[in-house]
């Protein structure tokens, strides 16, 4: 019978797009306030708060420029292809598939489906994404800096763990961070991010298991957000006491399921409610 409840919460969350529960939040600020607690939130960036779907087309298209020969003496078709339909507009598709982090999707609705072709592109575009390059094109989503303003105007801290690569995307991080007025000042905000050649999910238990061990006594964590089921389900391990927030629509590793907790908030954006 829970499931089944829990299943009718999903579905209406998921089609009727139920807002942001941002009193909920509110008024569990009011009590750690009184019990002289402060606010600590653990965020993912990209696809959690930071929409990468510009930078990623963007690296896809300098990937293209750079590779331009080599691509098209092996696939002219699907290199013309991907030059010419990869154009202001594919940011707004990516962002429209049921999954962003599909590239094969991505990929058949501009008419290429040779994955050959796609992976090799993938490979070419990745360090590009992956570096400083046009981090400053990311946007926020909608009402994460109002959540986030909530949470710094009661002294608490925000810590970003990303795996983004720390020797390559800090700099452009911090800037992008600060410019969408998501980093409020080094006392209240750290960000956190992957070293080289460590794996994704490695990254964010070391980081989880690091923030942790930190704690103050005067500290609770609040909350905890993701858009990787992987990582989601380890946060809740770590820190079951706080709301759970699962933002939906970008998932690399679908072979995880998502772990159901009870403080779960599935959501697109964080538009009050
Ligand atoms: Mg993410």
């Amino acid at each position: 019978m829970k499931n089944i409840i829990y299943l009718f919460l999903v579905f209406t969350q998921l089609n009727t797009g139920f807002a942001f529960p941002l009193s909920q939040i509110e008024r569990s600020l009011d009590r750690l306030k009184q019990q002289h607690l402060r606010p600590v939130a653990i965020f993912d960036l990209d696809e959690t708060l930071i929409h990468s779907a510009k930078r990623k087309v963007l690296s896809y298209k300098k990937a293209i420029a750079l590779n331009r020969a080599t691509l098209s003496q092996q696939w002219p078709r699907e290199t013309n292809l991907a030059e010419t339909q990869i154009n202001q507009n594919a940011e707004a598709l990516m962002r429209s598939l049921p999954n962003q982090y599909d590239p094969t999707l991505f990929f058949q609705r501009l008419g290429i489906c040779n994955q050959v072709f796609v992976k090799a592109l993938e490979a070419l575009m990745l360090p590009i994404y992956l570096s400083n390059e046009f981090i400053s094109e990311d946007t926020a989503y909608r009402g994460a800096v109002q959540l986030l303003d909530l949470i710094y105007q009661a002294k608490g801290e925000v810590i970003f763990v990303s795996s983004r690569f720390q020797s390559t995307q800090e700099s452009g991080t911090i800037k992008n961070l600060v410019d969408l007025y998501l980093y409020q000042n080094s006392k209240q905000s750290f960000v956190f991010l992957r070293n080289d050649g460590e794996r994704s999910v490695d990254f964010k238990q070391r980081a989880y298991t690091e923030i942790k061990s930190r704690m103050e006594r005067d500290e609770s964590m609040l909350i905890v957000g993701e858009n990787e089921p992987e990582n989601f389900n380890l946060l809740t391990e770590f820190f079951p006491e706080a709301f759970a927030i699962f933002v939906t629509g970008a998932i690399m590793n679908t072979e995880v399921p998502l772990k159901r907790v009870p403080s779960m908030i599935l959501t697109k954006d964080f538009i009050r409610d």
